[in-house]
């Protein structure tokens, strides 16, 4: 019978590659902890409308990329291509947001439906982080700061690259809106098909084109910047002063939009150049419209998403996973025969009680001596404990060193433990 494989674009990550994911996670929660974040967990599916009101109808990701269905009772429902939206929703729904601030944080699956390439899926995870109740630009540098003190933490020093822009409020780009439609509507025959379309519907999106013939034509179009309003400028100015005083590298992109709706003021994004198309591995900006427009009261708001597996990627492809990030264990215990069994589970659970942060498997499923040594060195195991007929009546257990050229030893039960303190 055929073989029912997983949906294209949808990855598992297999127990090879969880240390990593492990790694990253932890580091990405200790420095989120650090400045006092708190987790917040959503689901993975929500209303269709709540993203479509808050990502915009007229984007990407809602006119072609979300799996959307209809529920057994008729709603439409729609698998979450990203988590700001919901945690706007949780938020106001349980009255998280009423006259405090809140820094907060969430991990978990995304869904678009993309075509699958490297650092692009359909199923990908992101750590996203959102602040509520903060309008100044201390908060929008402080998640600039944390995040080169997450690059710093995985050795990612001067492999991410900050670009930070404004793009005021949605008056200011109202205005502008009209004057880059004027300006691109002259050279529309030159327009790639995408851009044609988006000029009726979300111009400012034409900036973010990859097509170079439209990067072109874009050199000679009016300028954001000259559009923006006073308090959006001094935002930005104070912005950039904070990182400066930070010691945060940063350069300022005019043609950094965004492909959401929501975004206004500061938006930003790290990129690296290592892993070409698929560069950006976090971004994110201010939102202080949305959750007024997700039926909540006014809340100035700013927040990113880390996109997991290109942060992976990245650290694979430049090799800055540590040696010791693995599922290797630290003790491996045979046994050979009946009693030997019993014997070796209470010994393994003696080593697991009075050796806590190791890694001790007890080898299951029988086999000869010599498969189960084979099984050990597989492990990664730095020792196996040798537990037969001979070392039953003894007292004893024989303790191998598996990575380096020494003798076995004999060791009494009692000792074990110490024994192995004192080697691992
Ligand atoms: P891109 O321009 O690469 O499509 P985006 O602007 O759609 O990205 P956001 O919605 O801002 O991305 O998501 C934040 C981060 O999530 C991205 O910077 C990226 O690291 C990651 N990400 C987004 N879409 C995908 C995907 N399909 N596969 C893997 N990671 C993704
Ligand atoms: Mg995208």
């Amino acid at each position: 019978m055929a073989k029912i494989q997983a949906i294209r674009g949808m990855n598992d990550i297999l127990p090879e590659q969880t240390p990593v994911w492990q790694y990253v996670e932890s580091t990405i929660r200790r420095v989120l902890g650090q400045y006092g974040y708190q987790e917040i967990r959503m689901p993975v599916v929500e209303s269709t409308d709540l993203f479509k009101r808050s990502i915009g109808e007229v984007t990407d990701i809602v006119e072609k990329e979300m799996y959307t269905f209809e529920d057994r009772n008729g709603d439409s429902l729609t698998l979450r291509p990203e988590g700001t939206a919901g945690c706007v929703r949780a938020a106001e729904e349980h009255g998280l947001l009423f006259n405090q601030t809140r820094r907060l944080w969430y991990t978990g699956p995304m869904f678009r439906h993309e075509r699958p390439q490297k650092g692009r899926y359909r199923q990908f995870h992101q750590i996203g982080v959102e602040c509520f109740g903060m309008a100044g630009p201390d908060i929008d540098a402080e998640l600039l700061i944390l995040t080169a003190r997450l690059w710093s933490a995985l050795g990612l020093d001067g492999h991410t690259r900050l670009e930070i822009n404004s793009i005021g409020t949605s008056e200011a780009r109202k205005v502008y809106r009209q004057a880059l439609v004027e300006y691109l509507d002259q050279y529309r025959d030159q327009l790639d098909e995408d851009s044609k379309r988006r000029l009726t519907s979300n111009p400012l999106r034409i900036l973010d084109s990859k097509n170079p013939d439209t990067r072109k034509l874009l050199e000679g179009a009016p300028s954001l910047d000259d559009y923006l309003d006073e308090a959006s400028r001094a935002h930005f100015e104070q912005l950039k002063a904070l990182l400066d005083a930070a010691g945060v590298t940063y350069s300022v992109n005019p043609a950094l939009v965004r492909g959401l709706d929501y975004y206004g003021k500061t938006v930003f994004e790290w990129i690296t150049d290592s892993l070409g198309a698929q560069g950006t591995v976090c971004a994110g900006g201010r939102y202080d419209g949305l959750v007024e427009q997700l039926g909540g009261k006014p809340t100035d708001a700013v927040g990113f998403a880390l996109g997991l597996e290109r942060l992976i990627l990245l650290l694979e492809t430049l090799g800055l996973v540590p040696v010791n990030v693995n599922n290797d264990a630290d003790v491996y215990v045979t046994a050979m025969g009946d009693k030997a069994i019993a014997a070796s589970m209470a010994i393994s659970e003696e080593l697991r009680n009075g050796l806590p942060g190791k890694v001790v498997v007890a080898h299951c499923g029988g086999g000869s001596f010599k498969s189960q040594m084979k099984k050990a060195d597989r492990s990664g195991a730095r020792y196996a404990v040798i537990l037969g007929e001979n070392e039953l009546a003894s007292g004893n257990v024989g303790l191998k060193p598996l990575r380096d050229d020494q003798p076995q030893l004999e060791v009494a039960r009692a000792e074990l433990v110490q024994v192995l303190t004192d080697r691992l």
